[in-house]
């Protein structure tokens, strides 16, 4: 059951921590959590990461398990969701759920057969899966706010357990083993789908066409199936005819209606990959960002009990989102993608209860009466009691024509052992004039054919350290290019030819290199924070010491906002730092919150308005009731 008071989470305790204060007669009650609150949690997310192989489809992989997509729920497991749903009969042909619907409830079959198709295309109408006695009716849209992807219809007189949302939500924090079954389930299902041909919508436009790639990139990393097609000869023809303007990209929903330049946002808005936030309600914590930093700190909170939004401008996974293998994260021997990672991590944050407006920039951030008002992108507004950032930090890029078709698979921003496998014996170019440069320049000279090392400058000596300098003069391995810079970049499949110019003499250099290190600094995301928290002279957010509001590494100058991962100054940039900055901050926002109840504001009927008058109640427990317990 709910924490009657946050009315969240079955691991919250904060009314029976109310009510054993209350029975020991002090007033003051801790929002803290013990360990009875983070021993089921913990069990739940190790049970989550035993199915190791189950991430959500990224490019060809993984092959779809039906053992793991249809796995029936036992009798005794259908015997405690009778609490959550009530039964419901239909006859033949009835429809459970549709295509494009929101919101779907969930429904258990206990007799009879449900039949799920792919909404009718020119192919037909196709039945994908079959459900059956005690089966889970139902995919990936179940958790999420997404359209449902599919149909659903009933074979046959049959009978069902029907669970609202809301109910779901409830099951899905109190009954461990059964959510991690439809948590697991309901991915698979959708790796399933992602590998049906009419799936999802179609994206028709340009492959070397800019706007496209970004559509793309976007339902990549967010999971979403598609599949991409070239205009045809007709439907470029008729482009043309229009006044020359391309139509082009153009998103065919599945419900067959076409839309000609969809923006990103309006289309997250559409497939319901975005969730609005509720104007209504104060979020206990905003988090901003869902790279590893915030998810991880989505995942603390709503699993320990707060309510939470992650505001996210792009896609989960942020950098780490787009590292195809990530080598040096604790835990998976072969590496992880990315990607895979992030939805994963996404999937653990929503079966918490976490609400994701991804898509949606934050642009304004100001604090007013101790509640933080964000504005996102759009005019937007949210409100929570207090801020997490975690909008981390992009590498500087160069401004050449194909750079991002390369990015991954060519250009890469940190020379690893991972990185110099691809280096062997091969010519590579370094980009930059500091140290991390230089260290990148001697440590694949070790390794490469040769290493082409480009600076703008005429010398290092004003940004590399002196003994850098002095080795990389001495390899004879290294050649220092100053003055020049790339001019282009070339390949099919991935990147074979680089040209740069030396801007003294004007000549362009091209040779066989198929890997470029840029290594010219990142650049914090904190230009929404301007004004309103301290930053260090290159944008990075300064936290702790003598300028946070409070005395831990994550605060910020800020009264309630907090700071974590490769935004915050002085942060080691590296995933599994980000996550553990994302993990440990939570515990800070609990004690703010629990040391600032009294003078933040709290809305009737809220969780903390219910705490403050509890607390007050409790205080005037009789003394002796105490001792008696005592
Ligand atoms: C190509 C590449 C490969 C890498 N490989 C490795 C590796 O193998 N191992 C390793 O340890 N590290 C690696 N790193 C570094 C690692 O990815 C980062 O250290 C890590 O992702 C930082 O996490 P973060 O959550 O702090 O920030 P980020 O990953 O930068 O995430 C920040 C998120 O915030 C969002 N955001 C920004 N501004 C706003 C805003 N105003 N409103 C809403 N959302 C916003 C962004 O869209 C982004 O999704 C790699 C980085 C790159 C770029």
């Amino acid at each position: 059951m709910a924490c009657r008071l946050c009315q969240i989470s079955a691991y919250c305790d904060r009314s029976r921590t109310l009510d054993a204060r209350a029975r020991f007669g002090t007033n003051r009650i801790e929002l803290r959590f013990g360990e009875e609150h983070l021993s089921p949690t913990v069990k739940e997310i190790g049970a989550m990461t035993v199915r190791d192989e189950s991430p959500l489809k990224i490019a060809n992989d993984p092959e779809f398990r039906p053992d793991l997509a249809f796995t029936p729920l036992t009798e005794a497991m259908v015997e405690r969701l009778r609490t959550y749903g009530k039964e419901e009969s239909y006859p033949t042909d009835s429809p459970l759920f549709t295509h494009g619907d929101r919101g779907v409830d969930m429904f258990v079959i206990l007799q009879g057969e449900v039949d799920v198709s792919l909404p009718p295309s020119v192919a037909g109408c196709k039945t994908i899966w079959k459900h059956r006695r005690f089966a889970v009716a139902g995919e990936l849209n179940l958790l999420t706010t997404q359209a449902c992807l599919v149909d659903g219809k009933t074979v046959g007189d049959t009978t069902v357990l029907r669970i609202s949302r809301q109910e779901l939500q409830r099951l899905m924090r109190e009954e461990g083993d059964i959510a991690n079954l439809i948590t697991s389930a309901v991915i698979w299902r959708r790796i399933g789908i992602l590998g049906e041909e009419t799936a999802g919508v179609t994206l028709i436009g340009h492959s070397n066409d800019a706007a496209t790639r970004e559509l793309q990139r976007f339902l990549v990393r967010n999971s979403y199936p598609h599949r991409v097609a070239e205009p045809s000869s007709m439907e470029r023809a008729t482009s043309e005819v229009d006044a020359g303007l391309s139509r082009f990209p153009t998103v065919v929903l599945s419900d067959g209606r076409s839309w000609h330049k969809p923006t990103i946002s309006g289309l997250a808005d559409e497939l319901g990959i975005t969730e609005l936030p509720d104007p209504g309600r104060i979020y206990d914590v905003a988090i901003v960002g869902a790279g590893p930093s915030g998810l991880a700190a989505a995942v603390y909170a709503a699993s320990e009990g707060l309510c939470t939004i992650v505001i996210e401008g792009v896609a989960p996974g942020g950098q780490a989102g787009t590292s195809s293998k990530i080598e040096n994260y604790l835990g998976f021997p072969t590496g992880v993608s990315g990607l895979r990672l992030a939805s994963r991590a996404q999937l653990q944050a929503l079966k918490f209860g976490v609400s994701f407006a991804i898509s949606r920039e934050t642009v304004r951030s100001e604090e007013i009466d101790g509640i933080h008002q964000l504005t996102l992108a759009g005019g937007i507004p949210v409100r929570a009691r207090s801020v997490v950032v975690a909008s981390g930090a992009q590498y500087r890029t160069l401004s050449v024509e194909n750079y991002r078709r390369y990015e991954n698979c060519g250009i890469y921003y940190a020379a690893t052992a991972m990185e110099s496998v691809f280096c062997r014996d091969k010519e590579v170019v370094v980009v930059g004039g500091g140290n991390s440069a230089g260290q990148a320049a001697l440590f694949l000279s070790g390794i490469a054919k040769h290493v082409h090392h480009l600076v703008r400058t005429h010398s290092l000596a004003k940004t590399m350290s002196q003994y850098l300098i002095s080795r990389i003069e001495k390899s004879p391995n290294i050649t220092l290019h100053t003055r020049s810079e790339i001019v282009a970049l070339d390949g099919d499949l991935s990147l074979d030819q680089v040209k740069w110019v030396h801007h003294g003499t004007g000549v362009i250099t091209a040779a066989p290199v198929s890997n470029v290190f840029v290594m010219i600094g990142a650049e914090p995301n904190s230009g929404w924070l301007f004004g309103s928290v301290t930053l260090d002279k290159k944008g990075f957010i300064l936290t702790g010491g003598s300028v946070g509001f409070e005395n831990t590494p994550y605060a910020t100058s800020m009264r309630g906002m907090f700071a974590v991962g490769d935004v915050r100054a002085q942060s080691v940039k590296r995933v599994a730092s980000a996550v553990g900055e994302g993990s440990v901050v939570i515990s800070d926002v609990h004690r703010y919150l629990a040391d600032h109840r009294n003078s933040l504001a709290a809305e009737r009927n809220s969780a903390l308005a219910a705490l403050r008058s509890a607390n007050a109640a409790a205080a005037h427990d009789t003394p002796d009731r105490v001792e008696g317990r005592q």
